[in-house]
């Protein structure tokens, strides 16, 4: 049987040298974790289109990596301060795909960024600058590596993460800027970091729709939960009715 085909979304960023293309770039982390999970990755360009169906249609699924702030004026605000630091090109790109996923029924896992990125394209607001607006004693942009859990989220009970991590609670890393403020209609809550900070959602309905705010993909090595929720995601992937 084909391995299920997903497609991950991507970073865009300056030219490095002056006359250079802006560059589409990827963590390879992300692609590491979808293919030790069994299926093959594919980086989706930050090209604008107007039919997103004819690349989803090839697709099994979608993987929203983790990047820069999602930009306020999408949902509905200016930016709080200088520490609002986005990526326009991405969220051209980005949000319309996630909408026409969702309207596909196409399984979608978001890891930070794409957590806050499921919850815009849905209708939510996010905490733009989380220092500014939500002041607590959780680190939230941790100083220790990638692959070092710093915090513990609590894992609501009977959830879609709760039976796939198979407890209450885990110990994540964190890498962010901004958070989940307002939920979407069609989300709902399935973790959170002890300040009270999202940092898990769901999909309402039947279909794999699940984001996380840690970053499950630097994880992998020393985490099963974290394995387990990249499996469970391709298990949906290639099973899709
Ligand atoms: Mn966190």
């Amino acid at each position: 049987m084909a391995q299920p085909l997903i497609g991950v979304t991507c970073a865009s960023r300056e030219p490095p040298a002056a006359g250079g293309a802006i560059q589409d770039v990827l963590g390879r982390t992300y692609t590491r974790a979808v293919q030790l999970a069994g299926a093959s990755p594919v980086v989706l360009p930050n090209l604008e289109a107007p039919d997103r169906d004819p690349l989803l249609a090839r697709l099994d699924g979608l993987l929203l990596s983790g990047g820069l702030d999602v930009d306020p004026a999408s949902f509905g605000e200016g930016p709080l301060n200088e520490t609002v630091e986005v990526d326009g090109a991405r969220d051209r790109t980005e949000l319309p795909l996630i909408r026409a996923a969702l309207a596909r029924g196409l399984p979608i896992l978001g890891i930070c960024r794409g957590i806050q990125s499921l919850n815009v394209a849905m209708g939510g607001t996010l905490y733009q600058d989380l220092p500014a607006q939500l002041p607590g004693p959780v680190a939230h942009r941790q100083a220790a590596p990638r692959s070092a859990p710093t915090h513990a989220i609590a894992i609501e009970p009977g959830s879609r993460l709760a039976a796939i991590t198979g407890g209450r609670s885990l110990r994540v890393n964190s890498f962010h800027h901004q958070a989940v403020w307002t939920l979407a209609p069609g989300l709902t809550v399935t973790a959170r970091a002890d300040d009270g900070v999202i940092e898990a959602a769901e999909g309402t309905g039947e279909g794999f729709v699940l984001a996380v705010q840690f970053h499950p993909e630097d994880l992998v090595d020393c985490c099963e939960a974290c394995r387990g929720l990249f499996a469970a995601f391709v298990d949906a992937c290639g099973n899709r009715g």
